[in-house]
């Protein structure tokens, strides 16, 4: 049954596959016009040789229809030989042929088993030959679709073995059997060559699969890798690469871009008053109307945090980046729909400018940095353009980063200490460690400079390790009611195992964890929330306390005093410089101060340099503070003078 199922199978056209059966069209299409041709110029031969000795139908009309029939088919295949069909079309096509082989085979064969017994021997011999190679030709021909040569050759050589037979000569006879081995033979190489042909087409299938497998792999893995997941846009890796591609065709006359960047104004507010999933949603927002901007010139990333940045491809006037950067503001300060909440932000933006001849990548970094700083200091929400007053500021920045990459930090680095005086006691509770670095290139460098630029380059880790190295062995000399405040930068408390090692520093040293006191300012607590609450929540563990600095110079302050884990809030200076003459100051010093008695805080008032500024703070309820007046930030050797006089 098994044979018998498979015998039907090869006399049968398979559809189910639709990529055999396009390769079958496309491989037979091309031939079949070549078996109408040959099949024309041999049936013309015999019906030639046989005028006169056959009748005219047979000899004359028959085979001029035969071949009038096979030039149309001809023609249609010449015509069509190029055409693509669906699989729908090509599926009945096939059939077609198969149909036709069939009944063209019993046609031809029976107008030839005709004539086959009108001419004499010579003839009939002819007849014999022009059945046998016509069949191989056609077979051959059709190789593709195995179904028509099998019809064709079993009708053929079938019945015409049998007619050889029948005419009961030796030589006919021999011919048939040959005939037979011959048809058996070619039966053979059809199937053999089918089943390679079937089996190349689905390994070449198989192989096209794989390889669009894969391209997809190797296509996510390239999103991975270039592509910002929240917002779509591509990464601080793919912003680098394309801007280190275009610097390599040419800076100065020939450059042929612009770099922006992008930083957000009150991002963090509102991560802070609505959650990280909302800031989520707004930088995705961002990211969105960034990209309504975007054209094949104009090219835009997310670098991390709420920092953007853009690449544009062609040569811009200044004016035209101004307008740009215009726009793009304009854009990032339409208010922020968030399930339900309205959030105002806008967006600040540095332009580098045409960057100048042969400058590095990181160059052109840094005067957009320097532009988008002197915008988020004077002009928030707006665009400010690199211009030749910002390029002392990049000089030096790279001058400091050279000079403290390069310096011994434990040599250079040092600290100053600054009284922190209980007004009500008339006593030194503790003092706020400042760090100095005396370059041996650059002098004295100012703290703000050094710790910003060494957060940048990530050389906090080990100016902070140093700093609280000394600290801690200077603080434990003192006596043991003082405490010793240090300053932690955003960088410190970013991760827990970064805090975890500061924690192992103090708690190897001499001084108890407890007189450690933390400083950190609410922009570090900003940076990244979730991180800093564990690294502040890890250091309470400890025993040491955390102090909320500068407070009330950054964005929305009540709210982390409640989330997080403070002790001390230190009132920045700059409500104090005015708390004499301007009576909003006071009243926000008051209103601090009563928020900390409330919460069980301490309160310590920075930058007291006047009697007066510590009277009314006095009568506005203040206790602890630290300034000019109580002492400057001294060297540790003059602390003991220092001490000694105040007790
Ligand atoms: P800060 O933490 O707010 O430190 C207080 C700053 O105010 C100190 O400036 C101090 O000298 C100054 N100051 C104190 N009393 C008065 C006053 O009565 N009037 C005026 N006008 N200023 C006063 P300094 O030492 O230049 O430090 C500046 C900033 O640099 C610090 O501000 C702190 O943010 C940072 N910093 C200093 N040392 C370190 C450190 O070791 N690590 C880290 N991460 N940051 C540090
Ligand atoms: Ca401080
Ligand atoms: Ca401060």
């Amino acid at each position: 049954m098994v044979s018998v199922a498979r015998i039907r199978g090869a006399f049968t056209v398979d559809g189910t596959d639709p990529e055999l059966v396009r390769s079958q069209m496309q491989a037979f299409g091309r031939q079949i016009p070549l078996l109408y041709f040959m099949l024309v110029i041999n049936t013309m031969a015999v019906a030639i040789t046989h005028v006169g000795c056959a009748p005219a139908w047979l000899a004359v009309y028959t085979p001029l229809a035969l071949c009038a029939f096979c030039l149309i088919r001809c023609v249609r295949w010449w015509f069509f030989r190029q055409r693509t069909l669906t699989h729908e079309q090509a599926v009945p096509e096939l059939r077609k042929t198969l149909w036709l082989a069939g009944v063209m085979g019993v046609t031809f064969t029976t107008w030839a088993a005709l004539l086959f017994h009108y001419g004499p021997a010579y003839e009939q011999a002819q007849v014999a030959f022009y059945m046998a190679t016509t069949v191989v030709g056609c077979v051959f021909c059709l190789m593709h679709l195995r179904a028509a040569a099998f019809l064709l050759l079993s009708i053929v050589i079938g019945s015409f073995t049998i007619v050889l037979f029948a005419a009961g000569r030796p030589v006919f006879v021999a011919m048939a059997v040959d005939m037979l081995f011959v048809g058996i033979t070619l039966a053979l190489i059809v199937h053999l060559y089918y089943r390679n042909f079937s089996s190349l087409e689905s390994s070449k299938r198989e192989l096209l699969a794989s390889q669009a497998v894969t391209q997809k792999l190797s296509d996510d893995n390239f999103r991975l890798a270039n592509i910002d997941s929240l917002t779509g846009l591509p990464n601080r890796r793919s912003f680098f690469s394309s801007l280190n591609a275009l610097a390599e065709q040419g800076t100065g006359e020939t450059a042929t871009f612009h770099m922006g960047l992008i930083d957000l104004d009150g991002f963090k507010q509102v991560n802070d008053i609505y959650g990280h999933s909302s800031g989520d949603l707004v930088l995705k927002e961002v990211g969105a109307r960034l990209l309504e901007l975007a054209d094949p010139a104009i090219f835009f990333a997310r670098l991390g945090g709420d920092e953007f940045g853009i690449i544009i491809q062609r040569r811009l006037t200044e004016d035209e980046l101004d307008r740009l950067g215009q726009t793009l503001c304009e854009r990032l300060s339409r208010p922020y729909t968030i399930g339900g909440n309205t959030a105002e932000l806008s967006g600040t933006i540095g332009w580098a400018g045409l960057p100048p001849p042969s400058v590095s990548v990181s160059d052109i970094f840094e005067r957009a940095d320097a532009a988008l700083y002197v915008g988020k200091e004077s002009r928030r929400g707006t665009a400010v353009v690199f211009s030749a007053e910002h390029e002392h500021r990049v000089r030096r920045a790279s001058l400091v980063a050279q000079e403290l990459k390069a310096a011994s930090l434990d040599a250079e680095l040092y600290l100053e200490f600054q009284p922190i005086y209980d007004v009500g006691a008339h006593s030194v509770v503790g003092f706020e460690a400042l760090g100095r670095w005396r370059s041996p290139k650059l002098g004295q460098v100012r703290p703000e400079e050094f710790i910003r630029i060494a957060e940048r380059t990530d050389l906090i880790r080990v100016v902070t390790e140093v700093l609280l190295r000394k600290a801690l062995a200077e603080a434990s000399h003192w006596p043991a009611h003082m405490y010793l405040s240090f300053n932690l930068s955003a960088l410190d408390i970013s991760s827990v195992p970064r805090a975890r090692r500061l924690l192992d520093i103090v708690q190897e040293s001499p001084t108890d964890a407890e007189r450690v006191h933390f400083e950190i300012t609410e922009t570090a607590v900003t940076r990244d929330f979730r991180q800093a609450r564990a690294s502040l929540s890890l250091i309470k563990q400890v025993g040491c306390h955390v102090s909320l600095d500068d407070f009330g110079t950054g964005y929305s302050s009540l709210s982390y005093v409640h989330r997080l884990p403070f002790d001390t809030i230190k009132i920045d200076r700059s409500f104090v410089a005015e708390v004499d003459t301007d009576v909003a100051s006071a009243k926000i010093i008051r209103s601090v101060m009563d928020l900390c008695r409330n919460l069980g805080l301490e309160c310590v008032v920075e930058g007291v340099e006047t009697e007066s500024q510590c009277e009314i703070l006095t009568s506005l309820g203040g206790r602890v503070m630290q300034g000019y007046l109580f002492g400057k930030p001294m060297p540790a050797d003059a602390m003991l003078a220092f001490q000694l006089n105040a007790v």
